[in-house]
């Protein structure tokens, strides 16, 4: 029965079928499915285009298919748009109108929608994408588009039974068929590449099908639900799967579900029916170890055998594995799968497969159906923990990952989908599982303090998993989980999730050590540090973020306590672990302790938002204290790193240390960091603190009162910078309030405020370094509408610029001058620099500021700021301003510097004054008088009474004992006593004296820290390490001990270090005793801007307004007599002047040098130089230049310096460029540019412009006449011309030579190639190609111009003749080669080769010298027509403008002269006989075998003019030009009346036929009525006019020609070779060009200059054209004789004799190609525009800004031997030039012969900036000012002199 349907027509079969099953038999059923069996046999191919119509046809149920897709979704009801893309796709993201950060929406959607003004940004997909319209819980309604806005449920009719009846049938079957082959497809392992291509082909195969069930997917809302159905069917899959459905093909179906449990069991999974006996063996071996990675974890518990996994162990090295025996993974979470639907086993097979992208796209595509949605969510839990696990093993894993996120995405981004799930598939359990499985793989022991003690594990960064960040889309998955709030809180509700993750994330903690080399550098650089970074910041921080977004306030407490509490005991568990006491190893750091970071942030938060008491977070001092040691230990070592400490260890340690504080890393680490010692600070013993930071920095030994010290932990070059550190550390731990009570508005300004001052910046570099809070990567900035506002508030806009050079300046921002002012931080400034070179660059910006706003003048400290008020939950911290133990260290750092002790520095002397002026800003509560009292009854054997630093300023300290080498100038000297005023005082204080010892402090602290924790005290403090290096110094036996008299006090101190400053003494006085009136002066704040001596008095004057005693403390010592100033070479200004001097000494020696090297190396090069010219050259060159000067014109050689005259001997030549062009041939008629299209209606066509109407010119000529002729009667080279230019310097060609020769040996890299003749020019850089001979000038008359000359002109014409004649005789130097011939003959070489072949042979027989001839004159030609361009088309500006070019036209006239005179033009056929006499020789069609003559009236005057010019003897002389001007005059006047006669209407014509005035009138020659009548009366006989009349030509002159409109039209007709001639003659003879006012003077004015015009005219406004002739013989006659040349060749070619007759020489300037304003026009046409040559989309889609021409760039596709389209285009449409628009970059790409260079972008940002790439994806819009630019550049032919940075393309673009 079945057999028989499958021999019918499938159609009527379907239709039979459908209509069966209709009944209620169920026979149409059972039919139905015989047929099935035999259509989906698993032994047919799975989808053979049989299989695929089949099943097409019944679903179809009789109707076509395209039918039945139509009525389908005709019933659609979904409202969501839901298209699914792959990588690349162009999309958009609106920030305005997502909800959540994920939303993308495709551009359709995007377009259609309402998204003015808000902030969106169009971006390419990764991974993949769906776009998100018209789902609410990923963005705001108002963003919908109109179609997915509208679409209701409602009014959508629900769909027929009967129309899907048939699918529903069919598609159970055609699923089961795509498992089955799936099944048999599969076979483990994956690991070969055998197997992998199986793999491949078993997709392959089924891809149709899939094609088909994807199609059915976008048949919409009805098909989606019953595919939903037949996938989500337990009770379908059930009946199929397992085989048991049908008797025939039993067997095959058992099979191929074994197959598919034995895949399941080779994944590692069990089914759940195996689940309860695994699950009860678990719990046996589980029993003993509860705790996951307990404190009492040791190394029986870990276990180091390493099976399988021991492959992939390159870069592991020695160091093991270490496996976690009591694993923490739930194994109902990792072991478990149980399929119970399709869907799911379709998931498995996908996994399986690695994600096939068809079978992604196809589950994608189904996901508007909400409860397939939801089911396909569940079923992605469902496999979770396995897709993980296929990832870690995966070969392809960034594909792989790139899918899986694609899928996620899309189902997590719903907070009511993920919600779901979390409750009822236990989604955070399985993410924190799967997070903590894949971590296991790669731990290793951590080897931080000590190895062998050490129990704690940390993740290795050398592994894959870490290094190529495989973790990432799980991790990307846990965040976009976490940023719902409901799904948060479980997390954060949940002990068991969050003792997990502290687990987790414990495996960080301490990653990537870093061991300080000591000895020997690194062997290699390991770049592991990425991997650690890029881990902590996304599997650490960015969940913490996530975290913390959802405890913001006071109800979330509860959340806070608990995190808190769960990190305080990890962080117990890892100092366990790690066995730490309280010092941290030596000589290691690691950059990663997220559980520090993790509380700090936790921390700030419960303060700042949800009022929490610090205290109760905190826990003991104990813990504190040692919480503080390894952020501590990391600014110790940044410090260390920057000191050049850590050099052996690589580049890499900068790396890591700049990434610790960059942007993108330093709101999750540095900040924290501070912000934790902060806390530590502010409740740890002030005392102990601040000696631990010195003990850290390794500089106590450098706080020595003695003159001399031994350092045991530093070598003295370090001292200095490590100090500095130190200081630097503290002036931030106390002054920075990120976390400790500045708003974020506040902290938003400041970041901008830092930046702005470094430098100015673009809007996107400041986006970018501004750091992101709280959330890096969400993609969102929060309040970036507070960016905005707040950028305007500090920064001034600087627009986009061109700077003189070329270069292109962005849109800046640039600090207002207020910020200067008032704001800029060095504090902050210093914290946010990644470079060390940003500080100093920010403090010479605030220098310049100084200077400019005349506030002050010298070089000035970093300003002092006034800081934001403390939060008063630490107000703790700033006890460590008031502490005996810093108030020791600023006494001793004051002292020395004032001694001029060594490895002090200004730099230290700052940031020590500013810790006393903080401590002065921030005094204690108690009044400062009370504990002064309190101090004097203090006993007196410490250096300071109390702690308040008011007090201790004035503190005097007599005597301090000091240890010092035996060797220190201090131990010779003799005992103060005779000195000191009383003998007996000195002992009893030698007695008192202090030896002060900050480690012994600190030691001291901390006992008394322990012993008051009560408990374990005693165990802890034995456990300390016995040995220190810090004690070893002690030990030394060369220290001794020595009482130093000092008799100061920090005020004293003070006083003197201003004298020291100003290098004057007594300079300090205090202001309120020498005069009363200045109170103004009381106000510190006004004295910010300064230097050291500013900053002194500023304390001073704080000083003395906090106590009153201070102020007579100041008093007493200013009134003094100058204290005797302590012994010392040289005062610290003097010692800044020595510096000063010294610094200026050493420039000038290495300038000296290089100057003696420059100096050395130009000699060697004169000395081969020389050897080329005669050896008295030189000699006679000295004497003689002065006195030829006179006569010869004399050049400078720019490289052998010496000046002379060109000879033929000895020529000297012009440094050009050569370079084809065919900018002139891209002209058109019409003023109005062509607009790039932009749609497939717009079209560019070639036909209008120059190049193709001369092209199609010559091929008409050369139809009908003698190729030799028509050669002469046009220019060529408007395409692919050579343009030459000059720089305008000189050189001897000799010298080039070597010069060249010495460039070629020279190994340096240059931009240009040496081997094509390229150079630049030796004086003034630009580039060039070759060398120009400048002819020597004969010392002929150059007598000024007289336009009359006596001679009339038929005498002249003779003269012209016979000049003519002698032509064949002219000796050309050729017989008599000299050097300058030579050279000539070379450059000639030069410009031949420097276009291609096409462009040079025109004429039929190739290598004919007459193509030569035609080319020579037209490079005249050519740069004439070029030169005018540059001057704006016309000449009325003169001689105005061209003084800004230099030119080397004449040099070139002489080379191009010199060998067309090579040419013999056959006298008979010699144009100027028949130009001016009558000749009887009307053979020119006669000759049978030859073609005639070209008539003169169709020939090109402005190539005559060239022709006789160029081939006159030498030595024109300018009444020869004139005559000939004046004979070509004629002729084009002639011309302008024959076009005009055929652009008029019939009846026009016979009415001028018959003028009104009689041609005997007076002067009838020069009338232009007598000369039309009679033109056109000559050329009626041929019967031309006949042609012309139907043609449109007459149609476009529309209305009726007046005299004048027909006045105006000659003289426009003969401006453009009125202006060529004059520019000629310019050139020949030097002399200057006039200019006028008004345009409408140039033809005037230009007839005049040339002669044209008789004198009396001259004078008179209205110049008539007409005036302008002169004829040698009667003008009647000889027009007819031309115009009988036209009328007799016309019969051969009727047709063309219009569009030869009409010339019309009138171009507008050459112009790019008009563009749209907004980007995003040209974005969406072309980025998907397929290439007319491969028909493909390229995948770098570039654009012709010249012609329009769209090309594959660098593609395979469009290469044409060895060319890749590009450049192949540059080569055809710019002969070498080409200006093309990467489409995806927005970037223009200037291709110049064999180079290329990035030119920039002309569309920019509302911020003025490029965005290359387009990846920031904002709108663009056009910015005409650099458009221009670029247009400019391409007119005058000098990209190559403004552009740097070229590079050899190798045709490769
Ligand atoms: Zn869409
Ligand atoms: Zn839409
Ligand atoms: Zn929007
Ligand atoms: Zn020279
Ligand atoms: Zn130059
Ligand atoms: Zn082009
Ligand atoms: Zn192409
Ligand atoms: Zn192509």
């Amino acid at each position: 029965m079945a057999a028989s349907l499958l021999r019918r027509d499938k159609r009527s079969a379907a239709a039979s079928l459908k209509a069966e099953c209709c009944g209620q038999d169920g026979r149409g059923a059972q039919l139905l499915g015989e047929l099935l069996d035999s259509v989906l046999s698993p032994e047919r191919a799975v989808a053979e285009a049989e299989v695929i119509e089949w099943c097409k046809c019944l679903m179809a149920g009789g109707e076509s298919f395209d039918d039945f897709c139509k009525m389908v979704r005709g019933y659609d009801n979904a409202t969501l748009c839901g298209l699914v893309w792959t990588a690349n796709f162009v999309a958009y993201r609106c920030r305005t109108c997502g909800i959540s950060p994920c939303m993308s929406l495709c551009a359709e959607c995007f377009n259609a929608g309402e998204h003015t003004g808000h902030d969106f940004n169009m971006f390419r997909s990764q991974a993949g994408g769906a776009c998100d319209c018209g789902d609410s819980s990923v963005m705001r309604d108002s963003g919908f588009c109109k179609r997915h806005r509208s679409a209701t449920s409602s009014n959508i009719p629900s769909v027929p039974n009967e129309l899907m009846m048939m699918s529903e049938h069919i598609l159970p079957r055609v699923i089961l068929r795509l498992i089955q082959h799936l099944r048999d497809g599969y076979s483990e392992p994956v690991s070969d590449p055998a197997t992998e291509r199986d793999l491949q082909k078993t997709l392959q195969l089924m891809e149709p099908l899939i094609s088909l069930l994807e199609d059915l997917t976008k048949m919409g809302g009805a098909m989606r639900s019953i595919l939903t159905r037949v996938l989500t069917n337990h009770q379908i899959y059930k009946d199929l799967s397992s085989g048991d459905h049908c008797t025939g093909e039993k067997t095959y179906a058992k099979k191929n579900y074994e197959k598919y449990l034995a895949a399941l069991k080779g994944s590692g999974l069990v089914s759940s029916e195996e689940r309860s006996v695994t699950s009860v063996l678990d719990q046996m071996a589980g029993a003993s170890n509860v705790t996951i990675l307990g404190a009492t974890a040791g190394t029986g518990q870990m276990d180091s055998s390493d099976e399988e996994e021991q492959d992939g162990s390159q870069g592991i090295g020695k160091r093991k594995r270490v496996k976690l025996s009591n694993s923490t993974k739930d194994s109902s979470i990792m072991d478990i799968l149980k399929h119970k639907c399709f869907l799911e086993e379709i998931l498995f097979w996908t996994v399986k497969y690695e994600f096939p992208q068809k079978m992604v796209t196809f589950l994608l595509n189904m996901l508007p159906d909400q409860n397939y949605k939801i089911a396909f969510t569940k079923t992605f839990v469902q496999h979770y923990a396995f897709i993980m696990k296929t990832l870690i093993k995966s070969h392809e894993s960034d594909t792989m990952s790139n899918r899986i996120v694609h899928i996620s995405v899309q189902l997590f981004s719903n907070e009511e989908l993920a919600r779901q799930v979390t409750e009822e598939c236990q989604l955070l359990e399985i993410m924190v599982t799967v997070l903590l499985y894949m971590m296991e793989s790669c731990l290793i022991k951590s080897e931080l303090q000590d190895e062998e003690n050490n129990f704690h594990v940390v993740v290795n960064c050398g592994e894959p998993l870490l290094k190529n960040n495989t973790y990432w889309p799980l991790v990307s998955d846990f965040i976009n989980i976490l940023s719902h709030q409901s799904v948060a809180k479980r997390f954060l509700e949940d002990q068991g999730l969050l003792q997990m993750w502290m687990n987790f994330v414990s495996f960080f903690q301490g990653m990537n050590l870093n061991k300080r080399e000591l000895n020997e550098h690194v062997e290699f650089e390991s770049q592991t540090y990425y991997a650690a970074f890029a881990a902590e910041l996304e599997a650490c921080a960015q969940p913490m973020w996530g975290l913390l977004t959802h405890c913001k306030i006071k109800e979330t407490q509860e959340y806070t306590r608990t995190v808190v509490r769960y990190c305080l005991d990890a962080l117990q568990d890892w100092f366990d672990a790690i066995n730490f006491v309280d010092e941290p190893a030596p000589n290691q750091v690691t950059f990663h302790l997220p559980l520090h970071r993790y509380y700090a942030m936790f921390l700030s938060k419960a303060i700042r938002c949800q009022q929490l008491d610090l205290d109760s977070l905190l826990p003991d001092q104990e813990m504190l204290m040692k919480m503080m040691v390894h952020p501590l230990q990391i600014q110790a070592s940044l410090s260390e790193i920057h000191s050049n400490m850590w050099v052996r260890n690589g580049l890499q340690i900068k790396g890591q240390a700049m990434t610790y504080v960059q942007s993108h890393f330093c709101n999750s680490m540095i900040d924290p960091d501070i912000f934790l010692l902060q806390i530590c600070a502010s409740r740890l013993d002030p005392d102990y603190f601040v000696s631990s930071v010195f003990e850290r920095f390794k500089v106590v030994d450098l706080l020595t009162m003695a003159s001399q010290h031994q350092n045991a932990a530093l070598d003295t070059e370090h001292e200095r910078s490590m100090l500095e550190g130190a200081l630097t550390f503290l002036v931030i731990l106390l002054s920075l309030r990120i976390h400790l009570g500045m708003t974020d508005d506040e902290i938003l300004r400041a970041e901008m405020v830092a930046q702005l001052c470094m430098s100015d910046r673009t809007h996107s570099t400041l986006l970018d370094l501004i750091p992101e809070n709280p959330n890096p990567k969400s993609g969102i900035i929060p309040g970036s509408y507070y960016f905005e506002t707040m950028l305007s508030a500090v920064a001034d806009f600087k627009a986009p610029v061109f700077e003189p050079g070329g270069s292109m300046q962005q849109g800046m921002y640039t600090p207002k001058a207020d910020i200067w002012n008032q704001e800029f931080d060095p504090i902050m400034v210093i914290l946010r620099t990644v470079y060390r070179r940003d500080v100093q660059s920010a403090m010479d910006r605030y220098m310049g500021f100084l200077k400019q706003t005349g506030k002050f003048c010298g070089n000035p400290w970093p300003p002092y700021r006034e800081r934001a008020p403390l939060n008063p939950s630490y107000k703790g911290l700033m006890r460590i301003l008031h502490c005996k133990t810093l108030h020791i260290v600023l006494f001793t750092l004051l002292y020395k510097i004032s001694m001029d002790h060594q490895n002090m520095s200004e730099h230290i002397l700052c940031m020590a004054l500013y810790l006393i002026e903080l401590g002065l800003d921030n005094l204690p509560e108690e009044t400062v008088e009370e504990e002064e009292m309190l101090g004097e009854e203090r006993c007196s054997d410490s250096w300071f009474h109390g702690t308040n630093i008011a007090t201790n300023l004035h503190h005097i300290i007599n005597y301090v004992r000091v240890r010092l080498p035996e060797t220190a100038p201090e131990v010779t000297r003799e005992p103060p006593a005779s000195t000191s005023s009383d003998a007996s005082s000195f002992v009893q204080s030698s007695n008192t004296a202090q030896v002060f010892s900050l480690v012994a402090e600190r030691r001291r602290k901390f006992q008394e820290i322990i012993n008051r924790n009560s408990g374990n005290a005693i165990q802890t403090a034995a456990v300390r390490p016995k040995t220190s290096k810090w004690t070893a110094p002690n030990s030394t036996p060369q220290l001794t001990t020595t009482i130093l008299e000092v008799r100061e006090s920090m005020l004293s101190l003070l006083i003197k270090l201003h004298h020291k400053l100003s290098g004057k003494q007594n300079s300090y006085y205090p202001f309120w005793l020498e005069d009363s009136e200045s109170t103004s002066r009381l106000d510190p704040m006004q004295q910010i801007h300064g230097d050291g001596i500013t900053a002194v008095e500023r304390i001073l004057i704080k000083t003395a307004a906090r106590s009153r005693q201070n102020k007579c403390s100041i008093e007493e010592i200013c009134r003094k007599v100058a204290p005797p100033v302590p012994p010392k070479k040289s005062s610290s200004a003097d010692k800044k002047a020595l510096d000063k001097e010294e610094r200026r000494q050493k420039a000038r020696e290495r300038q000296q040098k290089l100057l003696a090297e420059f100096a050395s190396r130009q000699k060697s090069f004169m000395e081969t130089a020389m050897d080329l010219e005669s050896p008295d050259s030189d000699v006679a060159m000295d004497i003689g230049s002065s006195e030829q000067q006179d006569a010869e014109t004399v050049y400078d050689c720019v490289i052998c310096g010496q000046s002379g005259p060109s000879t033929e001997e000895r020529p000297t030549g012009l440094v050009v460029l050569l370079q084809a062009s065919s900018v002139l041939g891209h002209r058109r008629r019409s003023t109005e540019p062509k607009k790039l299209p932009t749609s497939d209606e717009e079209q560019i066509y070639p036909e209008d412009t120059c190049g193709t109407v001369h092209d199609v010119r010559i091929t008409d000529l050369q139809q009908y006449f003698k190729d030799s002729s028509c050669l002469q009667s046009v220019s060529i080279g408007w395409e692919g011309g050579v343009y030459v230019q000059t720089c305008g310097h000189t050189l001897h060609i000799d010298c080039h030579k070597s010069y060249m020769e010495s460039l070629r040996k020279d190994q340096v890299l240059q931009s240009f190639s040496v081997d094509k003749g390229e150079f630049t020019c030796p004086l003034c850089r630009q580039f060039a190609n070759s060398v120009l001979p400048c002819y020597p000038e004969k010392n002929e008359e150059k007598s000024i111009w007289t336009p009359y000359s006596n001679k009339n002109l038929m005498t002249l014409i003779k003269e012209v003749e016979e000049q003519q004649e002698q032509l064949g005789m002219f000796p050309v130097s050729i017989s008599s080669i000299t050097n300058l011939s030579k050279e000539m003959e070379s450059v000639m070489k030069d410009i031949r080769s420097t276009t291609q072949k096409k462009y040079i042979d025109y004429g039929k027989t190739p290598g004919s010298p007459d193509n030569d001839f035609l080319f020579m004159y037209s490079v005249a030609r050519l740069n004439l027509e070029l030169e005018l361009v540059h001057r704006g088309g016309n000449l009325c500006l003169g001689g105005a403008s061209a003084t800004t070019k230099r030119s080397c036209l004449n040099q070139l006239l002489h080379v191009l002269a010199m060998h067309m005179r090579l040419f013999r033009i056959d006298s008979a056929y010699n144009p100027w006989t028949r130009l001016t006499q009558l000749t009887q020789v009307i053979d020119l069609g006669i000759c049978d075998d030859e073609k005639p003559e070209v008539p003169l009236l169709y020939r090109d005057v402005s190539s005559l003019l060239l022709i006789l010019v160029l081939t006159m003897p030498q030595e024109l002389h300018k009444e020869h030009f004139t005559c000939i001007v004046k004979v070509l005059y004629n002729l084009l006047y002639t011309q302008a009346i024959a076009t005009l006669s055929v652009r008029f209407s019939k009846e026009e014509r016979t009415a001028w036929k018959n003028p009104r005035k009689l041609k005997t009138m007076y002067n009838s020659d020069k009338s232009w009525e007598v000369l039309l009548s009679h033109i056109i009366c000559e050329l009626s006989k041929g019967k031309l006019y006949s042609a012309s009349d139907t043609d449109q030509v007459s149609m476009l002159s529309t209305s009726a020609w007046s005299p004048q409109s027909i006045e105006y039209s000659i003289q426009q007709f003969c401006l453009p070779f009125l202006r060529t001639t004059s520019l000629l003659q310019h050139h020949l003879f030097g002399d200057d060009l006039p200019s006028c006012q008004r345009t409408e003077e140039e033809f005037g004015m230009l007839a005049s200059y040339l002669g044209l015009l008789p004198p009396s005219l001259q004078s008179s406004d209205e110049v008539n054209s007409s005036s302008c002739l002169e004829w040698p013989i009667a003008a009647l006659d000889i027009i007819s004789q031309w115009c009988l040349e036209v009328t007799t060749s016309a019969e051969s070619h009727s047709e063309q004799v219009m569009n030869l007759l009409v010339q019309d020489p009138q171009w507008s300037l050459p112009c790019l190609l008009q563009l749209p304003e907004n980007y995003n026009t040209i974005f969406q046409y072309y980025h998907r525009k397929a290439c007319v040559h491969c028909s493909k989309v390229p995948k770098d889609p570039a654009l012709c800004l010249v012609c329009g021409t769209f090309v594959c760039l660098k593609g395979q596709c469009c290469k044409q031997q060895s060319y890749c389209e590009c450049v192949l285009h540059s080569q055809n449409c710019g002969a070498g030039t080409g200006i093309f628009l990467l489409i995806n970059a927005s970037v223009i790409i200037v291709i110049r012969g064999h180079r290329f260079c990035l030119w920039g972008s002309i569309y920019l940002d509302t911020h003025g900036e490029e965005d290359k790439d387009l990846r920031r994806g904002k709108p663009l819009y056009l910015c005409n000012e650099r458009y221009k630019v670029l247009e400019q550049q391409w007119v005058t032919h000098t990209f190559d002199h403004i552009n740097k940075r070229w590079g050899p393309h190798y045709n490769g673009l």
